[in-house]
């Protein structure tokens, strides 16, 4: 369901709704929107999608 790249009209939808996120660093969730969030608690790049 949430792959990577290729569908331009998910990533839009994506980019104007914003996505939530799960850290592995902290655990915490968060939403953010672009290609590259960052954990707003400990700055982790170490997401996935929640
Ligand atoms: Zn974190």
């Amino acid at each position: 369901m949430c792959s990577i790249g290729g569908g331009t009209d998910i990533e839009l939808e994506e980019r104007v709704k914003g996505k939530t996120y799960k850290c592995r660093e902290c655990g915490g969730h968060f939403k953010a929107v672009g290609k590259h969030p960052v954990c707003p608690s400990c700055q982790s790049e170490d997401v996935e999608p929640a």
